[in-house]
């Protein structure tokens, strides 16, 4: 399987390995945005975003560390994208949570969840990639998450525009079929899809007591945010595999 040598789901050094090899190769900078719990925290750049061109993809994998499918199919979707870095400004994210990964743990070294404080510029990690996020633009912003509820994928897209997600849904679907369940997490959710265009700081109040990545991506820096969900107590390959085909499907529009 491409992306993850066996054994070594949670080695976090294999992934820095993995990552830093890829700078300077495929257009790819590969520098260290700071770091938590001891650990380097990886920003990566295509030229094209490093020279400050807007609009292209953001990508980002890692926030909850015990998650890990998406860690490996963003790396394998990296290694193998060498056009895509070449022709379009792509900003990845590979993984903010590395003690969390380490530990298998959803939080982070102090417990706290980053996908709920991704407003508090307190926060060093979250600080950091605000500052480093300043006055960026992205078409398309994608963050890969997994679920141990989930009996299937699925995807909450937010959109200023037409929905693509079913056929965003349709392309990995045969990997590992659409969550059934009409309601995930308290919201309702329609063969595998949810698509919000308005009132997301309200359902962030009411709901979530914080700002996951996505909400603040849509609302700062991207036109469009998709956060794909993979059941993370399927195999870990066919997990990897449904990740990527969301990310080979995401990123060819
Ligand atoms: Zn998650």
């Amino acid at each position: 399987m491409p992306g993850l040598p066996p054994g070594v789901g949670h080695d976090y050094g294999e992934l820095l390995r993995r990552w830093r090899e890829l700078d300077g190769s495929s257009g790819l900078i590969v520098r260290t945005l700071c770091e938590a719990g001891g650990h380097p925290v990886l920003a990566v750049e295509s030229e094209r975003a490093a020279s400050g061109e807007p609009g292209g993809l953001y990508l980002s994998a890692g926030v909850h560390g015990d998650e890990c499918a998406p860690v490996w199919a963003l790396l394998a979707w990296a290694e193998g994208a060498s056009a895509i870095l070449r022709e379009r400004p792509v900003v990845i994210l590979p993984c903010l949570n590395p003690v969390g990964l380490l530990w298998n743990t959803r939080l982070d070294g102090d417990g706290i969840d980053l996908n709920r404080c991704f407003e508090n510029g307190s926060h060093p990690v979250v600080g950091t990639w605000q500052g480093f996020l300043q006055g960026r633009r992205f078409e398309t912003a994608i963050n890969l998450h997994e679920d141990y509820d989930a009996s299937g994928i699925y995807l909450y897209e937010l959109t200023r525009g037409e929905s693509a997600g079913d056929a965003l849904l349709a392309a990995c679907e045969g990997i590992i079929p659409r969550e059934r369940a009409g309601e995930i997490d308290g919201s309702p959710f329609a063969n595998g899809l949810l698509v919000r265009s308005t009132e997301i700081e309200q359902v962030v109040a009411e709901r979530l007591g914080g700002f996951p990545e996505a909400a603040y991506l849509f609302l700062k820096h991207a036109g469009t945010g998709y956060t794909f969900e993979t059941p993370s107590e399927l195999d870990l390959t066919r997990r990897i595999a449904a990740h990527l085909a969301f990310l080979e499907a995401a990123t060819a529009c």
